[in-house]
């Protein structure tokens, strides 16, 4: 089977999805596709009126249904049936992701929708094995703590994996007995609209996941500041994160999970495994181009080996594959927006001015669409815009150090503590590192995180509140509530 398409030939939903049926929408903000530049949609922008409608239905879908009070298995039942259709429905919503998306349709079928369906089935688990229990007292009474769904969970996803940052907010949020209204980012939205579909064909109540389209100032403003969105679940920038706190401390006080940026380090010692390391580092920052929350993008490397593993990296980099995402050759990924490159540009110009030398990189790729080279920049200080600032994007910046402490300085973040990688053969060394590293996921001697999701995932510092995945995600979209009954 062939896996490359035509882009061209798709037909986009385009519209609102609420009460389990699209609503038709004005015309919004013009999409440019990564791969070629060219405008080929638009996503339209939902006002503060329409996101109050798909809020009540919401909260309409959570009382009819019975969804929060159903027994808990029904609702594993129901969520099953919804992953089993988004595998089986994996070449349509692949190519209305890699259309508008960095991610590239053979990556999509070989990971991303697996991985989408494997996270709602993990969550749907849960519904009838987690939830109230009964405490011990002194005998005069009766304990128990109950939990309860919240209600309307508000949920807003960054661009960079559209589909599983969806399977990661619907799926726990729907296993705990909630209702979610859900903001995709307006450079992404078709595949999420179609997961929406897909959830109500399983027996997903139909208004219990809704999807309003919109940017960030008008939509995400209005979700998040709603008085009927009990709890909020965001993915996305530091700054964006800041915002919605402050919009929601404006409007009232509700409980929220924000993962957040980050700009994360890979610590190497002389003893590691040099090829195996640079294959997990060339993995972090070449995979998406870069366009990860945990992209390991600053390199602090033990001196006598940093000439052997920069030219290992350099390998690596000159290997890469880049084409449209519509092509399943490709392995490269082009950059999100004009916007997004041109940002990129200035940082590493800015590096270099400061002194940083640009071993390979620096610049866009002669091809249509918003491609840059994998950049290793070496000479940098801390200073340097290219180490302090999340770039996203496939650059990595290169640091050496000759004793253990100074390489955990160079490796703490002032803003960031969202991931790190270690790479030693010194198993004490590891566990002592392990713990001094201040970042919410370490990995060592190997950079992803694969299909683990019973390791929940979040920041330490602004790269977070809360986490996702993980048995922690279930139970933040479940609220307790204490109870003692005198006997
Ligand atoms: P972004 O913050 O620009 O946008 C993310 C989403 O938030 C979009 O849907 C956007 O419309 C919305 N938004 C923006 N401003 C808002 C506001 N004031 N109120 C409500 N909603 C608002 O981020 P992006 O460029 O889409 O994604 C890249 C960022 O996401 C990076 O910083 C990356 O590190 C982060 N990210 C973090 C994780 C994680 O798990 N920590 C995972 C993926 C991406």
């Amino acid at each position: 089977m062939t896996l490359s398409f035509d882009p061209d030939s798709l037909t986009l939903p385009r519209a609102h999805f609420i009460g389990g049926a699209y609503v038709p929408a004005a015309e919004g903000m013009t999409l440019h596709r990564p791969s070629d530049g060219q405008a080929f949609a638009d996503c339209p922008v939902a006002d503060a009126a329409l996101v109050d409608q798909a809020v009540q239905t919401a909260r309409t879908a959570l009382a009819t249904s019975g969804w929060g009070s159903v027994r808990p298995r029904e609702r594993t039942r129901v969520l099953q049936r919804w992953a089993d259709l988004i595998e089986q429905d994996g070449p349509t919503l692949a190519k209305l992701e890699a259309v508008a998306s960095t991610r590239p349709v053979g990556h999509l079928i070989a990971g991303d929708i697996a991985v989408t369906a494997e996270q709602i089935r993990f969550f749907a688990e849960f519904a009838d094995k987690e939830g109230s229990a009964v405490v011990p007292t002194d005998g005069t009474s009766f304990g128990m703590i109950l939990t309860e769904p919240y209600g309307v969970v508000g949920a807003i996803t960054p661009w960079n994996f559209p589909l599983s940052m969806a399977g990661w907010k619907l799926g726990p949020a729907l296993a705990a007995g909630n209702a979610v209204v859900l903001k995709p980012s307006e450079m992404t939205p078709f595949a999420t609209l179609r997961m929406a579909e897909l959830a109500v064909q399983a027996g997903v109540p139909a208004g219990l996941i809704n999807i309003v389209l919109g940017d960030g100032p008008t939509t995400g403003t209005a979700l998040t500041g709603h008085p009927d969105i009990a709890k909020v679940s965001f993915t996305g920038s530091t700054g964006a994160g800041a915002a919605i706190m402050a919009n929601i401390a404006r409007t009232g006080v509700k409980p929220m999970t924000l993962e957040l940026g980050g700009k994360s380090p890979q610590v190497v010692f002389a003893d590691a495994d040099l090829d195996r390391t640079a294959a997990a580092i060339a993995g972090s920052i070449l995979s998406n181009a870069g366009q990860a929350c945990v992209a390991g993008s600053r390199v602090i490397v033990q001196d006598s080996v940093a000439e052997a593993l920069t030219e290992r990296l350099l390998a690596r980099m000159a290997a890469i594959r880049p084409g449209p995402t519509w092509d399943e050759t490709t392995d490269y990924a082009p950059i999100i927006s004009e916007r997004q490159i041109s940002r990129m540009e200035s940082i590493v110009e800015a590096s270099r001015a400061a002194g940083a030398e640009c071993l390979t990189g620096g610049a866009r790729l002669d091809r249509p669409g918003y491609f840059y080279a994998p950049t290793l920049l070496a000479g940098v200080t801390e200073q340097s815009p290219a180490v302090r600032e999340e770039i996203f994007g496939p650059v990595l910046t290169l640091q050496t150090f000759h004793e253990e402490d100074e390489a955990l300085a160079l490796a703490d973040h002032p803003t960031y503590g969202l991931a790190a990688g270690l790479f030693t053969r010194d198993l004490s060394r590891a566990i002592r590192l392990t713990q001094a590293l201040q970042a919410g996921t370490v990995w060592v001697n190997r950079y992803s995180r694969s299909r683990d999701h019973i390791l929940p995932t979040g920041g330490y510092r602004q790269s977070g509140i809360g986490k996702d995945l993980g048995r922690e995600a279930y139970h933040a979209n479940r609220k307790s509530k204490s109870v003692l009954i005198g006997l």
